[in-house]
């Protein structure tokens, strides 16, 4: 099947999922959206309230703050894929649970399968620690990691993981915001080098 097709069907299976309780307090899943064929994913924490609203991934104000960083870096949004760790939101914008991150992540898994990134850029804490986790990497701040790019070994592919802030931080940092700036540039210079495939 095209990854599209595949994207579409993984889609299906989590506007219906019940495997946590955050279903029961959400308007609409937030499955992700963009490019099946894309070399870059991105990965926040959760939906937020316009995303709740409408299904779409950033798409309120840290979703503007994410868009200008695109623009400023020459990339198309429908050119790369954005999703988050957890599909449905938590309650009052909470952190989510273990339990709900546990629950939830196997249909990230199945979308990084089905696109085969060879970037995935983590916005915030939460992805950061699941996706380092894996490799693994332990940090207590963010600072710490971000910006690098970390090889993770996927399906007998290597992924870079990079870590950077959480667009809503940035919106109230501006050292936080110059930082994310720094490692967009740092994603698109390693899409452009010869030997990164
Ligand atoms: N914050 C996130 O982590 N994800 C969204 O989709 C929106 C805000």
């Amino acid at each position: 099947m095209k990854p599209g097709k595949v994207l579409d069907a993984i889609a299906g299976e989590i506007r219906i999922c019940r495997q946590c309780p955050l279903w029961e307090g959400a308007c609409r899943a937030v499955p992700g959206e963009g490019d099946p064929g894309t070399k870059v994913v991105f990965v926040g924490e959760a939906p937020g309230r316009i995303e709740d609203l409408t299904g779409r991934p950033f798409v309120g104000r840290s979703g503007t703050l994410l868009d200008a960083l695109f623009s400023k870096t020459g990339i198309e949004r429908r050119s790369v894929f954005i999703g988050n760790l957890v599909k449905h939101r938590p309650p009052g914008n909470r952190v989510p649970r273990q339990e709900e991150v546990r629950a939830c992540t196997p249909f990230l898994s199945r979308q990084i399968d089905a696109i085969q990134p060879s970037i995935i850029v983590t916005l915030g804490r939460v992805p950061a620690v699941f996706f380092l986790s894996l490799i693994p990497v332990v940090f207590t701040r963010l600072g710490d990691v971000r910006g690098r790019l970390y090889p993770l070994e996927w399906e007998g592919r290597t992924i870079r993981v990079l870590p950077t802030y959480h667009p809503a931080s940035a919106l109230r940092n501006p050292h936080h915001l110059m930082l994310m700036d720094e490692d967009f540039s740092t994603m698109v210079r390693a899409l452009n080098s010869p030997d990164f495939s």
